[in-house]
């Protein structure tokens, strides 16, 4: 399979992973064809299932931490590809194989999805990643190992206040891009109003079976992403492309105001919208003069 131009998912054919995959075969038969979203392991044997017959990956975690949905999580970084391609300094337009580029995938959680994930669609990329929750961080490094992805990574345990960008710990000169997940909630109040859908319209259409580290963290995703924001205030070109995923339209809207005010003018957002109920945003900024172009469809230009 040739990863390194995949495409942003749309939909899944169940059936036809069915065929590809035993395990998620019988629990295809035994729905009858209407997977239960809500439940944890049906959702851990579809993205087990996804990311063996996609992109040849096994995965490993404990049953309290976060199964990532992988649709959402490769939709990312197809995105962020696409707009690492179109500024590339040597002015290539497609995917170039002989650019070697180095990412920090910060908050990898116990799936290192997006390292894993980058690592197996772009042979010339190595990673970084960090995680603060240790249980996490020792099931990342058994996914890595898993996939053979480990002399490819750095792999930091940092503590809730260290930089979220901790070049010098890493032993990094500069970076070509960062790719974020933040715990989206302030606190378990919040998080528990927007998964039990008390006072939120959408419901998330998967279970959450993430663990308080994941979920929540003081501000919640703009919190997160604004520390982001100013530590790439200091850090400036020492990073090629500064991006995040945020879990709500309002928190997207806020961080594009923020950057505006520090006069960052050239930043991208993007909807991460695999067809289900769920959409997400994507912010990326930089302090270079490369502009993007050609990002695929998921970039929003006129996010207003
Ligand atoms: N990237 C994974 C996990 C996202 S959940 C995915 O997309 O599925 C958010 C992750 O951020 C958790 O693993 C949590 O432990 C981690 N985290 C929380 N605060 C952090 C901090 N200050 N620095 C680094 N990681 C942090």
């Amino acid at each position: 399979m040739d990863l390194t131009q995949r495409p942003p998912y749309t939909s899944i054919d169940f059936k036809a992973l069915a065929k590809k995959d035993a395990s998620f075969k019988q629990a295809w038969q035994k729905c009858s064809g209407h997977l239960d979203f809500h439940d944890p392991v049906t959702v851990q044997t579809l993205s087990t299932a996804i990311l063996a017959v996609d992109f040849g990956l096994s995965l490993s975690l404990p049953p309290d931490r976060l199964c990532p949905p992988i649709p959402n999580r490769w939709n990312y970084i197809s995105w962020l590809q696409s707009l690492l391609d179109s500024t590339s300094p040597h002015y290539t337009t497609g995917y170039d194989p002989s650019r070697k580029v180095i990412g920090l995938d910060i908050g990898t959680g116990a799936s290192a999805i997006y390292t894993m994930l980058c690592l197996k669609s772009r042979p010339g990329w190595t990673m970084c990643a960090t995680d603060v929750d240790a249980k996490s961080f020792s099931s990342a490094a058994r996914n890595l190992a898993l996939n053979s992805l480990m002399t490819r990574t750095k792999l930091l345990q940092t503590m809730p206040d260290s930089p979220l960008i901790p070049l010098s710990a890493l032993g990094v000169e500069r970076l070509d891009f960062t790719i974020c997940n933040p715990p989206f909630f302030i606190d378990v109040a919040d998080m528990r109003a927007s998964l039990g859908g008390e006072s939120k319209t959408l419901k998330p259409n998967a279970v959450c079976t993430g663990a308080e580290v994941e979920m929540v963290c003081p501000g919640g995703d703009l919190g997160f992403v604004t520390r982001i924001v100013n530590e790439s205030l200091v850090l400036r070109e020492k990073v090629g492309w500064y991006s995040s995923l945020l879990g709500k339209l309002s928190s997207a809207k806020s961080i594009i105001e923020m950057l505006k005010q520090h006069g960052i003018t050239n930043w991208a957002v993007g909807v991460i919208d695999t067809g289900s109920a769920t959409k997400r945003w994507v912010v990326a900024w930089s302090f270079g003069d490369l502009r993007p172009s050609n990002v695929r469809p998921s970039l929003d230009w006129n996010f207003s």
